[in-house]
Order: structure tokens, then sequence, then C-alpha cells
């Protein structure tokens, strides 16, 4: 008989909208084991190649099956460094469930059916945290006394760490902020990956000897060629795609008109949720509008909702998006999630203006309503205006969540480092090399999918080429 899929558990929807603690609760043992008693263990397993890194899905299921969880936990990090984290932020529907056998060919995302591989993940990922089975120095490293840089503290820039650290090498994250994880920290909610997870990771990295500098920019506070001055061997940039994209409509410097990166950063980063007790102020709307459809806007408007509910405001968010929810390319789960917290949706919208009042705050919103046309270069439907559909709603707060962009305070500074028209560092793909040599770069930097799970796969392969040019070095 067909075992159903063991639904994982959630917060209440009405408590949790009011707070900031994790929404998913995640599988108890037993469950855990009920889920990945239902994987068929393929002959030919489809999901592995699901994966944006290649993690042996079957065989961790296999071991987790057999209460084996420390080598489940074995077999998942020799692709992924954070199981834990990815088990909490990958877009399996997309990646390895969609490619699992349970989900039917053409389905645009996977199945109901498809295993709960991320949440295994999480389970086993959680398990290891637990047990302490975090990166450890492989001992008698033949690389003592070398120091390699790495900039940026993003997934990109700690996974790189870590895969350096256990080999010896004494390893420096400069990092801009005052606080590390990058997008994790700045751009991710705590209520969907708890802050503890995230600082257990980075202890265990300076457990490793890994050295943290915060609140130093590279390309202000050093350059590139100073880094190799201190006697640096080889340097990593993990820089992220930090600088928002607007959409280039009138009205949209008015007050309360915020990027999801601000908004985001005043919340998660500086606690404004908790203002005067912290010292970042946020504004909040009464009619609170998002644009956009991605993770960014689902977290905004979900951090929005949460706010409103926080000042005692009825709760009034809604997302606008110029596509339908088909097309929108955030997590199915955090799709759900907003709406159960209450979060509207207006689909087929293009902003066109904003309009705001004499003190040059935001009042209200022009749209035009849209219709899906042929499909563009990414393979969605495009979205086309419909002639003379003009509308206007009431917004005294908008978050502009519809892309990121490269950050060039280094690459500006830094004319040897080739980048692309986006300005993305230019990298070798089999080795994650740039134009310098001994700099190598991986993660949102060097452009691709925008996933956690990818910049950390670039820069495993970023740190395996590291190792080679060290090689390489020392027999010069
Ligand atoms: P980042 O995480 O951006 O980190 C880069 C770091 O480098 C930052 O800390 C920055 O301050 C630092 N830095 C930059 N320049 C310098 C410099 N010159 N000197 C020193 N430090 C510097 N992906 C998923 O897989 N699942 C999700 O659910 C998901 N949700 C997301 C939600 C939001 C709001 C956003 C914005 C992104 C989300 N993503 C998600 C995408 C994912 O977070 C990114 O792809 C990932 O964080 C990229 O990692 P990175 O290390 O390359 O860069
Ligand atoms: Fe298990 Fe699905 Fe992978 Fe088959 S494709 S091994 S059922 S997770």
């Amino acid at each position: 008989m067909k075992k159903e899929p063991v639904k994982i558990k959630e917060r209440d929807k009405l408590s949790r909208a009011r707070d900031f603690e994790e929404v998913v609760l995640g599988f108890s043992e037993g469950e855990a084991l009920e889920e990945a008693s239902r994987c068929l263990q393929c002959k030919d397993p489809k999901c592995i190649a699901g994966c944006p890194v290649g993690i042996d899905i079957k065989a961790f299921i296999g071991q987790l099956t057999k209460k084996d969880y420390d080598g489940a936990y074995a077999t998942i990090r020799q692709k992924s460094n954070f199981p834990s984290i990815c088990g909490r932020v990958c877009p399996a529907e997309y990646q390895c469930r969609k490619a699992c056998v349970f989900t039917k060919k053409g389905e645009p995302f996977a199945s109901q059916q498809a295993i709960n591989i991320h949440f295994l993940e999480r389970f086993i990922g959680d398990h290891g945290a637990k047990k302490g089975l975090h990166l450890k120095a492989s001992g008698g490293s033949k690389y003592k006394g070398v120091k390699v840089a790495v900039v940026g503290s993003g997934p990109a820039g700690l996974c790189c760490a870590g895969e350096l650290a256990r080999q010896g090498i004494k390893v420096v994250i400069f990092e801009g902020l005052h606080k590390t994880g990058g997008v994790l920290r700045y751009g991710i909610p705590p209520f969907r990956l708890p802050r503890k997870i995230l600082d257990s990771e980075i202890n265990s990295l300076k457990e490793l000897g890994v050295e943290i500098h915060l609140n130093t920019i590279i390309g202000k506070a050093k350059t590139i060629d100073e880094l190799f001055g201190e006697g640096f061997s080889a340097i990593f940039l993990g820089l992220g795609a930090g600088i928002p994209s607007f959409l280039g409509v009138p009205g949209e410097n008015l007050c309360n008109v915020y990027s999801a990166n601000e908004f985001l950063t005043r919340v998660n980063l500086m606690n404004a949720h908790l203002f005067p007790v912290s010292h970042t102020p946020i504004n909040i709307g009464r009619h609170i509008v998002v644009i956009g459809g991605g993770n960014t806007a689902m977290d905004a408007a979900r951090v929005a909702i949460r706010l409103q509910h926080l000042a005692g405001v009825p709760p009034d968010t809604t997302i606008c998006y110029r596509r339908t929810e088909v097309e929108m390319p955030a997590r199915r789960l955090e799709i759900e999630h907003a709406k159960e917290e209450g979060v509207k949706f207006d689909f087929l919208v293009k902003p066109e203006e904003f309009s705001g009042d004499e003190k040059g705050f935001v009042g209200k919103m022009c749209s035009s309503r849209c219709e899906l046309g042929e499909p563009d270069s990414s393979g969605r439907r495009r979205p086309v205006v419909i002639p003379d559909s003009h509308f206007e709603v009431d917004c005294d707060l908008a978050v502009i969540a519809v892309g990121l962009g490269a950050n060039k305070i280094l690459t500006s500074v830094t004319p040897q480092l080739k980048t692309d028209k986006y300005g993305d560092v230019t990298v070798d793909p089999q080795t994650m090399e740039t134009s310098i040599k001994g700099v190598f770069a991986g993660g949102d930097i060097v452009g691709g999918e925008g996933t956690v799970i990818e910049a950390m796969g670039m820069a495993k392969k970023a740190a395996s080429a590291i190792l080679d040019y060290l090689d390489r070095k020392s027999k010069d």
C-alpha cells in the first residue's frame, strides 16, 4: 500500500505571525524514520542529479532508515557543509524533490508525494549539530603557516573558510558588516532560519581556528594587493549580490518606499522591531505593498505583517506580482506560509507610479493590469500590460523586492579583476579562479541561480582549486 507523506509540524498560523520564532518545527525521530521509509531506494536515483551539489540522497536516506544518523550526516557533509541550514532554506521543490521519481513528468514543482528530502536533511543536520559532528581538522597538515583570506561571510565565504581551515590553513575572514552570515543573517528572517543554527555553524569554524575581522570592507580598508602584501597566499571573494534593483518608476524616492534589502536588514540585522530597545527604527504602514515574487518578497511581506501585528495595526500587507502564482520564483512553502499568515496577493500587476503627500511620504500606488504573453528567456510567460487598465491602491509603505545585483566597492578599485556586463566577477568555471592569479570567487558575485546551496557548491569547488594552487606554489 502506498504510504502517505509525513506532514511536517508547524506552529499555529495565528500565533506565529506575531513573533519571529521558527515556523517549521521539523521531524521527530519517529516521523523522520517514517518519511524515510517511503523512499524506494531507486536503482537509478534521479533525486541526486536534482541536487545542485550532488548529495548522495539515496545513500543518506538509506542510512537514516537504519538509524545510522552519524553516517547519514557524513554522507551529506561530503557535498554540503551546512545541512541544518540547507534543510531549512533549499528550494527543494525545484531541485531534488522535483527530480524524485514520485514527481510526475511535466509538473512545474515537486508533487506532494515526492520524498521530503529537505526535511530529512534538516533532521540529520540538527542531529549532527547537537552531537558536535561539525567540521573537524584533518590533522598533521602540510599547510602549516599558510594563510588564506576570505572576503565576505555569507554561505560562500563560510563554506570556503571551513574547507580550507580543516586542512590546517590559517583562514582569516574579512566581513564588511558588524555581524557574520551575509544574507543568512540580514536577509532570511529568524522565523525561517533561527540564529542559533547559524551561530553554531560559525562557532564551529572559529573552533577550527578561523579568525573573523568584522567591519572591514575590502576595497576600502585594504586592497587585494595589500592582502597579498600581508602574507596571504590566496584570496577567496564571496562578496554576494547586495545591491538592490528598483522599478525605475516616478515616486520611488518618496519616504516609506524601501528596498527589501534595507527593510529586511533593519529588522533582521538591526532588530528594528525592538526599537527603542534597539537603536534602529522602522516605519510601519497601515497599507503595505510588497512588489516582487521571489523569496525576498515573501520574507519582506511576512516580516511586514509581523510588524503590523506587533504594533497593533490591523494587518494589511499585499504582495503585487506582475505574473501569476505559478511563475513566482519563491519557494512554494514560503508562499503557503505567507498566505496562512494573512498576506494578500495581487497578481498580474505592474506598478507605474507612487504618489505622496506634501511631506514627501508615499500614499498611493498606481499600477496597470497585465496578462500573460509568450515565454521569455527565463521560460516563464511574459507579462504584457493591458492598455488603459490603470488602477490605484492605498499604500503608505512600499517594499521593492525585484532583484539584486553586484556590489562594486571592491571591483571598482581593482581594475585587474575582470567583470561581466552585470558587474559580476568573471571566473574560470572549472577552478573559480578570477583574472588575478591566486584570487578565487564564488557565490552570488559570480552569478548563477542565487541559492545558498549553489553558493556553497561554488565555494567548495574554489577551496579545492585553492589547495591545488597552494600545492603548485609550494613546488615553485
Ligand atoms: P551573501 O550571502 O550576500 O554574503 C556576502 C557577504 O559579503 C556579506 O556579508 C557582505 O556584507 C560581504 N561583503 C560584500 N562585499 C564585501 C567587501 N568588499 N568586503 C568585506 N565584506 C564584503 N537562497 C536559498 O537557497 N533559499 C532561500 O530561501 C533564500 N532566501 C533568500 C531571501 C532573501 C531575502 C535573499 C536576499 C536571498 C535569499 N536566497 C535564498 C539567496 C541566498 O541567500 C544567496 O544566494 C546566498 O546568500 C549567496 O551567498 P554569498 O555568500 O554569495 O553572498
Ligand atoms: Fe528515494 Fe525519490 Fe531518490 Fe528514489 S528518487 S531514491 S524515491 S528520494
